[in-house]
């Protein structure tokens, strides 16, 4: 089965088209700056990639861009649409409604509608990019994969906020988590790597990239995640500040004279990485900067991996122990320097980091040493596949 999967984001819609018995993609493509003159969208598979320019209106326009570019011309994938046999579109909020992947109809898009309260700009695109196939491709069946129903298992006591219980009431507000669909995947691919049921494992999985998450999964439930209501909460991330005291929003509202807009905007847009070291949100440079002495490229790196640190101490808590702890996206699959400041000083939780295999490059890999009580592992995320694959579960099951 084909499955179009398709990520539709404010300004930027990604797909790959996934043949999913074979794990084969058969290709993918961005549409950057939709909504704009300066559009341009992404075609092709690595080394056979064509870009083209062109002023992308909305989201309908750009996948009909994509359809276009995926039945014709010489980066064509498949013949015609009729090759396309499901889409299956990420959808960031699914609040307390959908504790799984769904098939879409129209009372499922009145419930993402619904929650876009929760995550305006995402819900809202996800919407746009769902109508638009519909439109372009009526009758295929479609599913939604939410980000949130992964940590749809929490209880109360871990996602509930000590604030009046009526606003809980009121406005739902709660922990939802987010990156649910990568915390999935790499809990199961990490089971399958030390070949014990996922059933049987303590894992602490995190998601180290741009946005960073963390998450405990006691024996393949997840029971606790770091981001909150919204992808704002939890660990330091590259432009996002993560927890902080609450006390600093209205501090800052009332001494530097900021909006609710404003205050939010410091907090998800120049906080974090890029807000301490004043550099960049893109860790590289972070690190360049902290190899040629830079003291605040050295502070936000010391910081990044404090936050993280804590976290794998407070879930090791949450589930008495862990077994496996997972790193993935760009930060935990790449940098080598990260890592090790994660890991050290964790001897004595039975975390003992191999510093040669810590170096090493590649895919799915182990870099603890065969010491180490708890193994720590390397893999990389692979949402789409996981979009692809509960679509077509859904599509077969509904057959
Ligand atoms: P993602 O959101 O998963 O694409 O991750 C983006 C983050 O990964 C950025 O902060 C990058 O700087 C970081 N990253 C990617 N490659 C490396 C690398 N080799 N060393 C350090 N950080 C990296």
């Amino acid at each position: 089965m084909n499955v179009l999967v398709i990520n539709a984001g404010s300004s930027s819609l990604k797909y790959q088209l996934i043949q999913v018995e074979t794990h084969t993609v058969l290709a993918r493509g961005i549409c950057e700056r939709v909504g704009s003159d300066d559009a341009f969208h992404k075609h092709g598979l690595d080394d056979d990639e064509v870009v083209i320019d062109a002023p992308i209106k909305d989201h309908s326009e750009a996948i009909a861009m994509v359809l276009e570019a995926l039945t014709s011309g010489p980066h064509a994938a498949i013949s015609s649409l009729d090759d396309i046999d499901a889409i299956g579109h990420r959808v960031v909020q699914g609040g307390k409604y959908f504790d799984s992947s769904v098939l879409i109809d129209e009372e499922v898009i009145a419930r993402i509608d619904e929650l876009a309260e929760l995550a305006p700009l995402h819900n809202k695109a996800a919407l746009m990019g769902i109508e638009a196939c519909q439109k372009l491709m009526a009758g295929k069946p479609m599913a939604a994969v939410f980000d949130t129903s992964f940590f749809q298992t929490i209880q109360p006591h871990a996602y509930m906020y000590p604030i009046p219980y009526e606003l809980y009431e009121k406005y739902a507000i709660r922990k939802y988590g987010a990156h649910g669909t990568s915390h999935r995947y790499i809990a199961e691919r990490a089971a399958q790597f030390v070949d014990e049921p996922l059933e049987d494992l303590k894992i602490i999985t995190c998601h180290l990239g741009n946005g960073c998450s963390i998450s405990a999964i006691d024996h393949g439930v997840a029971v606790d995640t770091s981001m909150g209501l919204t992808p704002l909460d939890g660990l330091m991330m590259g432009t996002r500040s993560g927890a902080i005291d609450p006390a600093i929003v209205p501090f800052l509202m009332d001494h530097e004279g900021l909006s609710t807009d404003e205050v939010n905007d410091l907090l998800n847009k120049k906080s974090g990485l890029l807000g301490i070291s004043g550099i960049s949100n893109d860790l590289r440079s972070v690190r360049t900067a902290s190899e040629e002495g830079d003291e605040r490229a050295q502070l936000a790196y010391e910081m990044y991996s404090h936050s993280v640190k804590k976290y794998i101490g407070q879930y090791i808590a949450v589930m008495g122990g862990v077994d496996v702890i997972v790193l993935t996206a760009g930060v935990g699959e790449n940098c080598d320097k990260m890592r090790r400041m994660i890991f050290t000083g964790l001897q004595s939780l039975g975390i003992e980091l191999d510093i040669e295999r810590n170096k090493g490059r590649g895919g799915e890999r182990e870099i603890s040493t065969d010491e180490s009580i708890v193994q720590i592992l390397i893999i990389p995320t692979n949402e789409e596949y996981m979009i692809a694959r509960d679509t077509f579960e859904l599509v077969h099951d509904a057959e």
